[in-house]
C-alpha cells in the first residue's frame, strides 16, 4: 500500500474510527461498504459518501457527462455491496472560477440519466468555488434486515465469487461507464444467502483483504477462474481496481446451486474464483499448481 506522509489511507480511517462517536442506532459505521443505521421494523437505512476530484479519479480527458455518471456509480456500487438499493442522494461541487455553465450541465445529465435508471433522487447538495473541480456524493439506500450483508461474515470453506471482468478497467472507459450492481446483488440476496460481499474500487487483492481481514480468514484464489478484461493479466486483476464489480462469499452448498441454476439457465453472472480458508493470508494458485501469497497492496488513491 502506497504511503502518504506518515500514514496510510486505511491507518488513517482506523484512527478516525476509534475517536468517532456511535449512537445506538449505528448498526455498522466505519469499515463497511455503507454505514447501516437502524430505520424500520424490517429495513436498515444506508448511507455512504464518494468524493472525486479532477487529476486522481478522472483526468480532463473524461466527458463531464462521465464523470456525473462516475460520482453517482460509485456510490450506488457501495448500496450493491450490502444488497441493497438506493433511495436519495445529495450532491457537493466545488468548481474552478473559469468552469463553464455547459461543464455543469453537463455532469448533471450523467448524475440524472443513471439516476432516473436507478430511482434515486437528487434531494440537495451544495456549490463552492475552489482551485480544482470536485465532486462529492452522499448516498441513502435501504435493505430489508434479512438482505443485509456485511464484509466480516466470510467462513472457511465458503466459495469466493466475483459479478464480472477485472483489471484494466482504469485504461478504457469501463471505469466511467459501469453500471452498478444492484441487480446482480439483489437477485443474489432475494435468493440465496451471501455470507460477505464488498465492491472493488481498490483491487481484487486489497478489497477481498477487507473481508478476509473482517472475517478472520484466508483465501485461495485460482488465478485461470478469475474473469479478465481485455489486455488485462491476473495482476490487473488483483491491483489496479476501479472495476467496481462485487466480490463475495457463499456456503458450499448454495455456491453449487448457484452455480447449477446458471448451468442450467444458461445465464453466467456470477464467477467463483477461490475458496476461503482458515489460514488467514490471501494466496493465488497458478496454473502449474504452484501456489503464493498474494500482498493486500490493492490500488491505493494516496
Ligand atoms: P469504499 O471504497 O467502499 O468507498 P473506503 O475504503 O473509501 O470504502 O472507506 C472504508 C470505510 O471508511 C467506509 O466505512 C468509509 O465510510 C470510511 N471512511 C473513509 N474515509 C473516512 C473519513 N474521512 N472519515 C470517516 N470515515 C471514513
Ligand atoms: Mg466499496
Amino acid at each position: 500500500m502506497s504511503k502518504r506522509g506518515s500514514f496510510t489511507e486505511f491507518g488513517l480511517i482506523e484512527k478516525i474510527k476509534k475517536s468517532a462517536v456511535s449512537r445506538p442506532d449505528v448498526v455498522c459505521g466505519i469499515g463497511d461498504d455503507t454505514a447501516v443505521l437502524d430505520y424500520s421494523a424490517s429495513k436498515y437505512l444506508l448511507m455512504t459518501t464518494d468524493m472525486m476530484a479532477e487529476g486522481v479519479h478522472f483526468n480532463k480527458r473524461i466527458a463531464p457527462r462521465s464523470i456525473g455518471h462516475k460520482a453517482l456509480a460509485c456510490n450506488i456500487s457501495d448500496i450493491a455491496a450490502m444488497g441493497g438499493i438506493p433511495t436519495h442522494a445529495v450532491v457537493s461541487i466545488a468548481l474552478p472560477p473559469k468552469t463553464s455553465a455547459r461543464f455543469v450541465k453537463d455532469v448533471y445529465a450523467g448524475i440524472n440519466a443513471l439516476a432516473r435508471r436507478f430511482k434515486v433522487s437528487v434531494v440537495g447538495g451544495d456549490t463552492i468555488s475552489s482551485r480544482q473541480f470536485v465532486i462529492n456524493i452522499t448516498l441513502l439506500g435501504e435493505v430489508e434486515k434479512k438482505n443485509l450483508v456485511l464484509r466480516s461474515g466470510a467462513r472457511d470453506g465458503d466459495w469466493i465469487f466475483v459479478t464480472g471482468s477485472l483489471g484494466r478497467a482504469w485504461k478504457s472507459d469501463r471505469h466511467v461507464s459501469f453500471t452498478p450492481r444492484v441487480e446482480e446483488a439483489r437477485f443474489l440476496v432475494s435468493r440465496y444467502k451471501p455470507s460477505a460481499m464488498i465492491d472493488i474500487s481498490d483491487g481484487l487483492a486489497g478489497d477481498l483483504g477487507h473481508i478476509l481481514k473482517q472475517s478472520r480468514v484466508g483465501g485461495v484464489l485460482v488465478a485461470d477462474q478469475i474473469p479478465l478484461n481485455p489486455k488485462a493479466n491476473v495482476e490487473n486483476a488483483l491491483c489496479d481496481g476501479e472495476d467496481f464489480e462485487l466480490a463475495f462469499t457463499l456456503s458450499d452448498a448454495q455456491s453449487r446451486k448457484l452455480v447449477d441454476w446458471q448451468l442450467k439457465s444458461g445465464r453466467w453472472f456470477f464467477y467463483p474464483i477461490g475458496v476461503i480458508t482458515r489460514s488467514k493470508d490471501l494466496k493465488l494458485m497458478t496454473a502449474d499448481g504452484r501456489i503464493t501469497k498474494i500482498s493486500s497492496k490493492g490500488y491505493s488513491h494516496f
